[in-house]
């Protein structure tokens, strides 16, 4: 266990939540969920399903229709021909990192992780005694992946490569070219495998998403994660999936046997309708969140010590707070306690986080509003 590492986004709530119970005010900006509702179509499926008896066990894999759905959704999306046998759903995505490493990875193997990154890549690596491998995010490269620096870090030992485009915490996102030379790197290595994380592919401001399994050889090599969470503010819900050869497929549902038995019945109805049924909800959400995105950037290039990167993808921006004179923690620490404002330090995404934070703006204007000026404050009084 000690190997296992945390997503501290649920400590800074917790801390956040216990300041509230004392009366504090408090402007939440750590925690990566739409603030928006899950759209009513969705929900009343899931009661119509709840009512019609669907309360049971389903196959460990996912009820056909969903699988059937999510095939169709992933062929369409990422013009590629996905079958049903090929996608395992899962409570939330997050179970596809946990049982893709647990299956795939053993001790003493390399596995190449994005850094700054979702922090449960680096805990599940550690806990299955592999080598965390990082490939540093670097903001002068507006936070995309340096090709030239995965290839010189692919070894012998290397098992997988964890992508992850648009990102959490960067907001960057991959180019084609940029994914392509992934592939070239890779093609000839039966060993290697990709595990895609592909969970914002619904969130892009400025191009389109682009999935490493578009180039040629790389379906088969690819576990591609992708989920409700996001585009359909579910995260309560937990729903979520992998797409993968069927051999992996068989293996990852005999994980979900071992552990949940299966994602929860009505969920899974309401992902049916979720991928069928009308898109305008998520497609209002995208252009809130663009909105966003648009106020919150100049309004950190505004705060003296502050510089902030246009974020591409996701809806998180991860300024460079270097000249506040404060580490990431200690800023982080000080906006909570002094401001009010719950963020995340970068290092909570890994040691290339140092210099910055991680800010969520999954929130209203309102509240962005208020937060930009509350920090702003902050910074110039420490
Ligand atoms: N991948 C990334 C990069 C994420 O940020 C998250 C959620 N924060 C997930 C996967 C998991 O999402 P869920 O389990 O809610 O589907």
């Amino acid at each position: 266990m000690k190997n296992l590492g945390t997503e501290t986004a649920f400590e800074v709530l917790a801390k956040a939540k216990a300041l509230e119970k004392q009366g504090k005010d408090v402007v939440h900006l750590e925690i990566g969920e739409p603030d928006f509702d899950t759209p009513r179509n969705i929900k009343d499926a899931a009661i119509k399903a709840l009512n019609s008896g669907y309360t049971h066990y389903t196959p460990s894999a996912g009820i056909p229709e969903l699988r059937q759905t999510i095939a169709d959704y992933i062929s369409k999306t990422r013009k590629l021909e996905v079958k049903p046998e090929e996608v395992v759903v899962t409570p939330g995505a997050k179970p596809i990192m946990f049982f893709s490493l647990l299956a795939l990875v053993n001790p003493g193997e390399e596995v190449l992780y994005p850094n700054p990154g979702f922090p449960i890549y680096e805990s599940m690596i550690n806990f299955v005694g592999a080598k965390a491998v990082p490939i540093p995010l670097k903001e002068e490269n507006d936070f995309s992946l340096d090709t030239e620096y995965v290839k010189k870090k692919i070894t012998k030992k290397t098992k997988m490569i964890i992508l992850n485009s648009p990102e959490n915490p960067t907001g960057g996102v991959a180019t084609r070219e940029q994914l392509k030379a992934v592939a070239d790197c890779i093609r000839d290595r039966d060993d290697v495998l990709v595990l895609s994380d592909e969970i914002y592919s619904r969130i892009v401001y400025e191009g389109k998403h682009e999935s490493i399994t578009q180039f040629a050889g790389m379906k088969d090599k690819t576990i591609l994660l992708d989920g409700f969470s996001k585009t359909y503010a579910m995260t309560g819900w937990r729903l979520g999936y992998g797409v993968m050869r069927k051999d992996l497929a068989e293996k990852v549902a005999q994980l979900m046997t071992n552990s949940n038995s299966c994602t929860c019945t009505f969920t899974q109805w309401a992902g049916v309708e979720a991928l069928t049924g009308p898109q305008n909800e998520p497609e209002r959400m995208d252009a809130e969140f663009r909105k966003r995105r648009d106020m919150i950037v100049p309004g950190l290039n505004n705060i003296k010590g502050i510089t902030c990167k246009i974020p591409h993808g996701a809806f998180y921006v991860f300024p460079n707070i270097t000249g506040t004179g404060m580490d990431s923690r200690k800023l982080g620490d000080h906006l909570l306690y002094n401001a009010g404002v719950a963020v995340l330090p970068g290092t909570s995404f890994g040691q290339f986080g140092e210099g910055y934070l991680r800010i969520s703006f999954a929130n209203s204007i309102e509240n962005i509003k208020k937060a930009l000026d509350r920090i702003e404050k902050a910074v110039k009084k420490h």
